[in-house]
């Protein structure tokens, strides 16, 4: 039979045969680091894959015969690689300060340790210290809410989707909401207003129009069928030109005088005057309690800084029919948010520190001047790490999150323009992205443009630059 094979099929039969066994490789020198690292079972499979994968590149005559040491290799950086979290830190250079898609707010250390506390410990929870009782986990944070709002009572859920979805259901099931048709916004991850209150069992009664909506409107849809008077910030986008809505107070009049309550969805909301910050006022929580709103529903994870959330407030009756909802239930946070919005919570106490705490704040009202500091101090050695032409450029920063969305701030960062056009400008992006602490900027008039509000790690940022010139050739030219 042997006389039958071509020299080169002998060959290839010969560089199989060489191929060491499993067993082999495990006791090679460098597979010791393997086992050691990632543990006897993961690493025998990722020696097999690394096996099979040799014997398919010998067959495909694409690769020789490869020793212990070299599958032992092979086995290690596969397994490296799949080491990696899924949920990666990245440097946020996009502009947009609460980036829904990277997160939004990041948490103040006080949150952080007091999270990292209710993770490790067992945490009096629902558990009332003092007499030994059971306590309810709202307990945690209903005091603080009421202080720095206003209102009579709170109540905290998973976030303001489910906030808004929990007050509709409780206290407009079966029954009419009423909301100007220039408020019934469409958010982003499908949060739709007439979605939700379908969902919520409650018949959507649109009044006024796109742009104009007067009290008349409202006081002609009021009827013994009406659950709810329903105020909705219009949160990612404005009306402008010939418009008209009611204000809040003159709505909780027209509600309150026919017995509805008016609840109002902030959206975002704040806790602080954010004028006292050098940002554009935004209608706080205080102030939409005082104009009258029954119930005021917001999130935790956009302007207020903390993890995500969604807060209740407002009057202590309907906040007991609110905990009385089954649903309420499946709405619930866990220890770890409670005990890191609690924290964030406290920090709202001290306004003068404030900013310098909260990194929302800390990042919203960074001084253009400031960062433009840092782009001429690195740029550089950004340019070295880089090899690509980088100047300090003016750009303009959001706030995001549907939190004041015409509003743009001064800001500064890093232009980067390759030679090459569309294409080089591509693979830059691309390979930014691929480093150890993905770099994330954004596409501007032929440009790559790494805003720097968001940059506060200097020193960790040109360390992660300096693994550019080590990716591999692919990488960097964004074909990986
Ligand atoms: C953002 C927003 C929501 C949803 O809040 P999440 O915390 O993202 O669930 C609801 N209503 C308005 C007006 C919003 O801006």
């Amino acid at each position: 039979m042997t006389g039958g094979l071509s020299a080169e099929t002998s060959a290839l039969a010969g560089a199989l045969r060489a191929l060491p066994s499993v067993d082999g490789v495990l006791k090679c020198a460098p597979a010791a680091i393997g086992l050691d690292r990632h543990g006897r079972e993961p690493f025998t499979a990722a020696v097999r894959a690394a096996l099979e994968a040799a014997r398919a590149a010998i067959r495909a005559g694409m690769a020789g015969p490869a020793d212990a040491e070299a599958i032992a290799a092979a086995a290690l950086s596969r397994l490296e690689a799949e080491a990696q979290p899924s949920l990666r830190p990245v440097f946020n250079l996009t502009g947009t300060v609460l980036h829904t898609n990277l997160g939004r707010a990041i948490l103040a250390e006080e949150a952080v340790e007091a999270a990292l506390i209710a993770m490790r410990q067992p945490v009096a929870l629902e558990y009332d210290v003092a007499s030994g009782a059971r306590g309810e986990r709202d307990d945690h944070v209903r005091a603080l809410l009421c202080e720095l709002t206003g209102a009579e009572d709170a109540t905290v859920v998973n976030n303001n989707a489910a906030a808004v979805l929990l007050v509709l259901n409780t206290l407009a099931q079966g029954k009419d909401s009423i909301v100007s048709r220039g408020e019934l916004i469409e958010i982003g991850g499908a949060f739709r207003m007439p979605d939700i209150m379908a969902r919520a069992g409650t018949r959507l009664v649109e009044v006024g129009t796109t742009n104009r909506t007067h009290p008349k409107d409202y006081t002609g849809a009021i009827g013994p069928q009406t659950g709810l008077v329903v105020k909705v910030h219009t949160s990612n986008y404005r009306i402008e030109g010939f418009t008209k809505e009611v204000p809040p107070r003159e709505l909780a009049d027209i509600a309150h005088a026919q017995g509805v309550p008016l609840f109002n969805d902030l959206g975002s909301g704040t806790l602080c005057d954010l004028a006292r910050y050098g940002l554009k006022h935004e209608p706080t929580v205080r102030e939409a309690v005082a104009e009258g709103a029954d119930i005021v529903t917001f999130s935790g994870d956009k302007l207020l800084g903390g993890p995500q959330t969604g807060f209740i407030v407002g009057r202590r009756d309907l906040i007991a029919a609110i905990n009385r909802n089954p649903m309420k239930r499946a709405l619930r946070v866990d220890k770890i948010r409670l005990a890191a919005l609690d924290a964030t919570l406290r920090l709202y106490r001290d306004p003068d520190r404030l900013a310098a705490r909260l990194p929302t704040l800390r990042l919203l009202s960074r001084r253009a001047e400031a960062i433009a500091a840092v782009a001429e101090r690195i740029a550089p050695a950004v340019e070295t790490a880089l090899g690509v032409r980088v100047s300090p450029c003016p750009c303009r920063s959001q706030i995001g999150s549907g939190a004041l969305p015409t509003e743009t701030l001064d800001s500064y960062g890093l232009r980067l323009t390759p030679d090459g056009g569309g294409r080089a400008l591509e693979a830059l992006a691309t390979a930014l992205r691929a480093l150890p602490v993905p770099v994330i900027g954004r596409r501007e008039d032929g440009a790559l443009v790494l805003d720097l509000r968001c940059l506060e790690d200097e020193a960790g940022f040109l360390a992660t630059l300096a693994a550019f010139a080590g990716l591999e050739e692919g990488a960097r030219h964004g074909l990986a």
